[in-house]
């Protein structure tokens, strides 16, 4: 049995908002609402700003709640411009609580200070758990503090954290009719924080001193900023009031019970912009829509929000990468919104802000913005898209396809790549093997670990030298399973269906380049691989890629399809570096939680260590055997076999931890 009509579970700033609106559309009356929040809203909290135009419902609207406009701007600490038809507005949150409270004793609601416990439905409708008991409603309004869930790939979640000093100055504040939006000379700590100055009168103003970044700033940074800031462009200075407050910036998705009968508001409804923390007109609208819907008897739960609905389209698009950048580059953040703030016309920028320029215009902003930061950005996240590496592999093997007759400048380039490759991730992502087990280098137990790998490496090369073709069995076996190893995890392949991936591509690489490999092969201890394979091994493959609709599977297969027209090496190269040190490299720098340069610097000591390993190598060999290509290869095959024994063991750990 429904004991109320609406249940508002928190009486924040959108509950305020829609409460509003339904009283102004006479929506009210002889309604049962119960109002709970177990904060009685009984003092400011919170400064609410937002621009819109002169004219626009919200400006109309909410015209007696706004105490303060300003039409014109001071961009980043430079010359006065107008907004004008926009106005920059300001909404104290106690103003917008107190009619809340007048409109409670005017219609008699019921109100409870308390947490919500939860908020659900079954087929009796929508209900409150409050305290033990069940309350139930037609419509459950839920604004309670949202829950975000933790980050995946391409999502970020970063804060954009501030301390405001209302303050009252001794001198005359100068241009006292425009507020101050973004100013960036502050030290930026690498972060990116800025300042807001909102002057009230001559002598006083907000000055609000926040910081979008992975780390909120701490009271003390903020305070020390503020002084210096307050003190340089103001003079002498007494606190009024203090404003502390912190809003996510996140496009990662919300718990939220999707459930008839309950509507979600605020910012659990993803009402924040990620990129800019701003909610308060989107709430505004979102109560409008409310309303007309009431007002025509038609559902209200259509406008609860998922994840997908919230961050989809251009804007989230443009808002996940600049997210990033804040995460990731926080010293970015400065040169980027400086030139947006000088190249660009302020109402431009605003517009933007509120999703409502063409693709053309963003465009023309995008050109204005230091590009290089993007478009690295932008590389790092399609890196994040699975298909995303096998379709520049497969654009790379088309590319040498087409090379095909000009053999000398395939393998120019070919080599050339693959020696980038190898310098960069080939022999690193191997070389950290020393910091997989701790996570960092334990000067107790790295001769052990240094002994322990050099045994086995010289284990390798000692059976080369007398048993090659056990050395060769050994050899391909391992590095089936390590290479299935890598790209199973990947593709959520079983333990035995990894190993006979790794196996069917070994197999596939030399037996479709058959006297290239008995070449190699005849050097490096008089040994032959007896059969060829035919192309089409692969094809089976394919039809699992495509059973479990994994298109980076899919993609890879194709491409090592077409390799085989290549040369061995290039083949192989491509394969060693772009499929299987890549990977390697993601998954290890995710299980010891280091940037890729760091990572990268981490691997130095070994990774110098193995090219000289592999120079020596070249010479010891090339005593044994006059010295051409093929028998350079040869050595370089029994250096790598010596090298990937112990790292195949030590590399267990990383895969291990993901099972
Ligand atoms: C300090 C600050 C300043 C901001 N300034 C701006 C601005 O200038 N412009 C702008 O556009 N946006 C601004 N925002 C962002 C956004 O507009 C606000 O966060 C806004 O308050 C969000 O409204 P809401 O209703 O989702 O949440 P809130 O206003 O926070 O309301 C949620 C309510 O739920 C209550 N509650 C918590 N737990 C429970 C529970 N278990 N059961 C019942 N109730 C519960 C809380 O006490 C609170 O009253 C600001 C945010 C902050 C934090």
């Amino acid at each position: 049995m429904q004991q109320y009509d609406y249940i508002f579970c928190g009486t924040g700033a959108s509950a305020s908002l829609l409460l509003l609106q339904l009283h102004q559309n006479n929506l009210l009356q002889d309604l049962n609402i119960l109002l709970i929040d177990p904060d009685k809203k009984g003092k400011k909290d919170k400064t609410f700003c937002f621009w819109a135009d002169v004219e626009e419902p919200i400006s109309l609207d909410l015209n007696p709640l706004i105490s303060h406009r300003w039409d014109k701007v001071v961009l980043s600490g430079d010359k006065t411009q107008s907004i004008l038809p926009l106005q920059y507005n300001h909404v104290s949150s106690i103003d917008l609580y107190n009619q809340i409270h007048q409109l409670t004793l005017h219609y008699n609601w019921q109100k409870i200070i308390s947490y919500v416990d939860e908020v659900k439905a079954d087929k009796e409708g929508p209900f409150i758990i409050l305290n033990g008991s069940v309350l139930r409603a037609k419509y459950i309004f839920d604004s309670r503090p949202p829950v975000y869930k933790t980050a995946q790939v391409r999502e970020t979640h970063i804060f954009q954290s501030f301390v405001g000093w209302m303050i009252e100055t001794e001198n005359e504040i100068k241009d006292s009719n425009a507020f101050r939006f973004m100013d960036f000379h502050i030290e930026q700590q690498d972060s990116t924080q800025f300042v807001y100055v909102l002057p009230f009168s001559t002598k006083t103003a907000l000055v609000e001193v926040t910081r979008f970044g992975a780390e909120k700033m701490s009271l003390t940074d903020a305070e020390e900023l503020l002084d210096h800031y307050v003190k340089n462009n103001f003079g002498k200075y007494s606190i009024q009031d203090i404003e502390i407050g912190c809003i996510p910036m996140s496009n990662t998705g919300i718990n939220n019970t999707q459930l008839p009968g309950i509507v979600t508001m605020g910012a659990r409804n993803y009402q924040i912009k990620p990129s800019t923390g701003y909610a308060f007109k989107n709430m505004y609208y979102q109560a409008r829509l409310i309303v007309e819907a009431i007002k025509q008897n038609q559902p209200i739960e259509v406008f609860n929000k998922s994840k997908s609905k919230a961050h989809k389209g251009r804007f989230s698009f443009y808002d996940g990468l600049l997210l990033d950048i804040l995460k990731d580059k926080p010293k970015e953040g400065k040169p980027i919104f400086e030139a947006l703030l000088k190249n660009v016309e302020v109402k431009k920028i605003l517009n933007f802000l509120d999703e409502k320029t063409d693709v053309a215009t963003d465009l023309s902003i995008f050109y204005q913005l230091p590009w290089k930061v993007f478009v690295s950005t932008l590389f790092e996240r399609s890196f994040s898209f699975t298909w995303f590496r096998p379709l520049i592999l497969t654009f790379i093997t088309i590319f040498f396809l087409i090379l095909s007759n000009h053999s000398a400048l395939q393998n120019y380039l070919a080599y050339g790549l693959i020696m980038i490759g190898l310098v960069t991730v080939g022999i690193p992502h191997g070389a950290v093997d020393h910091l997989l087990e701790t996570g960092k280098w334990n000067m107790k137990v790295a001769p052990l670990f240094i002994a322990k790998y050099l045994f086995l490496a010289s284990f390798m090369g000692l059976l080369w030298y007398i048993l090659p073709f056990l050395a060769l069995v050994i050899f391909l076996a391992y590095s089936s399973w390590h290479f299935g190893q890598a790209d199973g995890k990947k593709w959520l392949l079983s333990k035995w269906s990894s190993t006979f991936w790794g196996a069917s591509v070994l197999f596939y690489i030399l037996g479709t380049h058959l006297s290239e490999t008995n070449k190699i092969l005849a050097v490096m201890g008089n040994l032959t691989l007896p059969i060829a394979c035919p192309a089409w091994l692969l094809l089976p493959w394919l039809v699992v890629a495509i059973f479990h609709k994994n298109a980076s599977f899919a993609l890879t297969v194709f491409w090592l399809f077409l390799s085989a027209y290549l040369p061995l090496l290039i083949s192989f190269g491509l394969y060693f570096i772009g499929q299987h040190s890549l990977t390697g490299w993601q998954d290890v720098r995710n299980h010891l939680k280091l940037s890729n340069s760091r990572m990268w610097i981490h691997s130095l000591p070994f990774h110098a260590t193995a090219w000289i390993f592999l120079l020596c190598f070249l010479v010891f060999w090339s005593s044994a055997y006059p010295f051409e290509e093929t028998k350079r290869w040869a050595v370089f095959f029994i250096f790598i076999a010596c090298i990937s024994f112990p790292h195949v063991i030590s590399i267990n750990v990383v895969y291990r931890s993901k099972e």
